[in-house]
């Protein structure tokens, strides 16, 4: 525990690892068609470059990052573009999403790989490649990974870059993989990350209930200057903050960013797909997922983005007697699913099939009777029962003077309550409701602004139509029939007559002289 610190709350939890940890990643067939979501990250979802008909690389671009936070998506094989069109994606909504669906020729076939000289390349072309390459936060969070390699106005040096490998969850092995097979290949990452962050310490924390993974990445990191260390097995010291305050005692400012106290955090199999998209050319077309629970022979499996739930099912040997639920993720912080034709994504780290004994009974939620157990595990130092009562009465304002968004949702209090209060779902339900409110909000302030502007727009027009009116009226006066306007008309009345008058005059002048 040396160089270690505490965190507040967290739990023991049942840790189910070794049904997975136990052999090495394996591949699955390839699948015969791959529905490759648009949306695999956080932000804009990418822009199809394909259409129905065309023939892709495995490799190849099929869909362009949208703007600053959003990340590329690539062909995870060859073959044939049959569809653009909405399939249902892992979405706790259980709706549907655009996917490019691809139909494998087969053949596997890579477009042209190349790889890249990192140290010799500019900053910003650095992370392009790596926004093109489609990397994204592979723990999870799927957040575009090129925006956390820009420090640029959020912190002058980074003090720390922590790479990841708690894998606190229940069940979850993959990343305990990856480490004990991939070690160079991951601190190969880790010298490109470093290379662009320029932190003055790299720390790896690894939950001390992977011996084997702390083995192989300390023998990685020999002679690097890089440290790992084991941080101890409690739910959820997987969780950034957490494992920034064991890790370094340090805590980023409640609504500020990790950078705001000099560090940065990624996950160990993302520095790996660094590796692989910079040294190799190759974009992030799989990832390692864990299939466990209630299948016969669970374990982890590299499989190519857009692979259907249900073939890594059949590759784990199908569905066991009293499978109950299907989850993407672990049983604290993932979701249920209601078809396993789902395709794996970016963010599908696993796929647990639970059984009736794997989960918490379902029981009516009681009354809260304000035991407090809530807020002994709250690693995030909340007040949950206040959060739950504000959440109930909708009281959203309350909420979030109560931190609410400072919430991790890593289920610690649901998991204690003897109430059994779902505790998160009123949270989810409280921070949607603000959102919602909020873009409602934005909504009618745009409309507000638009209409200010449209009568902004016509009272400038009606100005500039008065001044050019304005303009014109002193070169009228300068003309015969600009001044008659103005005459009086009494004076035009009498200037008519005296006009007429003198017209016949002459003429009869004229016709005098015709005559003589
Ligand atoms: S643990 Fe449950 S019953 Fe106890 S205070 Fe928290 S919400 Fe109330
Ligand atoms: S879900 Fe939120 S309120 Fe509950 S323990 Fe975790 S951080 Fe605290």
């Amino acid at each position: 525990m040396s160089g270690l610190f505490a965190f507040h709350g967290g739990l023991k939890t049942v840790r189910h690892k070794t049904e997975s940890n136990q052999t090495p990643i394996q591949t699955p067939p390839l699948p015969p068609r791959l529905l490759v979501p648009l949306r695999q990250h956080i932000g804009n979802p990418a822009k199809p470059l394909i259409q129905p008909g065309d023939r892709v690389l495995k490799g190849q671009m099929i869909g362009q990052a949208d703007g600053y936070i959003s990340a590329a998506v690539h062909a995870p094989t060859s073959g044939v573009v049959v569809a653009l069109e909405p399939v249902p994606v892992p979405h706790p909504s259980g709706l549907a999403d655009w996917c490019v669906v691809i139909d494998s020729d087969g053949e596997d076939r890579w477009i042209d790989r190349q790889a890249v000289d990192y140290r010799q390349m500019h900053p910003s072309d650095l992370r392009n490649w790596i926004r093109n390459s489609g990397v994204v936060g592979l723990g999870g969070a799927v957040f575009p990974s090129a925006v956390k390699m820009n420090l640029s106005g959020h912190c002058e040096r980074l003090e720390h870059l922590i790479l990841n490998g708690a894998e606190c969850e229940p069940w979850i092995t993959c990343d305990d993989r990856i480490m004990r097979e991939r070690a160079a290949q991951i601190v190969a990452g880790i010298h490109i990350l470093a290379h662009l962050l320029n932190p003055r310490e790299v720390l790896i924390g690894i939950e001390d209930d992977k011996p084997d993974a702390i083995a192989a990445m300390s023998a990685a990191c020999a002679g690097t200057g890089y440290q790992v260390r084991a941080v101890p097995t409690r739910y959820p010291s997987g969780d950034v903050k957490q494992l920034t305050k064991l890790l370094t005692n340090k805590e980023a400012p409640i609504k500020g960013r990790s950078t705001d106290i000099g560090v940065q955090c990624f996950n160990v199999a993302t520095a790996y797909s660094v590796h692989r998209a910079v040294n190799h050319g190759e974009p992030v077309i799989s990832r390692i997922v864990t299939v466990t629970g209630h299948v016969r022979q669970p374990g982890n499996v590299e499989a190519l983005i857009g692979t259907p739930f249900s073939a890594l099912i059949d590759w784990a040997g199908g569905y066991r007697e009293g499978a109950e639920r299907l989850i993407m993720g672990g049983p604290m912080m993932g979701f249920a699913l209601h078809s396993d034709e789902v395709p794996v994504t970016k963010a599908a780290n696993c796929i647990l099939i639970a059984g009736a004994a794997d989960l918490p009974a379902e029981q009516p939620a009681l009354p809260c009777i304000r035991c407090g157990a809530c807020v002994e595990v709250c690693p995030a130092n909340l007040l949950p029962q206040q959060l739950y009562w504000h959440a109930r009465a909708r009281e959203f304002d309350k909420a979030q003077d109560d931190q609410l968004f400072s919430c991790i949702e890593c289920g610690c209090c649901s998991y204690v309550c003897p109430s059994h209060i779902p505790l998160v779902q009123y949270y989810r339900f409280a921070k949607n409701e603000i959102w919602a409110q909020e873009k409602e909000k934005q909504k009618a302030e745009l409309a507000r602004q638009r209409h200010q502007a449209r009568v902004e727009r016509l009272e400038r027009e009606k100005q500039e139509r008065e001044a050019k009116l304005r303009q014109k009226a002193p070169a009228k006066a300068a003309s015969p029939v600009g001044e008659s306007a103005q005459v009086p008309l009494e004076t035009a009345v009498a200037r008519a007559r005296s006009a007429r008058e003198s017209v016949t005059a002459p003429a009869t002048a004229d016709s005098d002289a015709a005559q003589g």
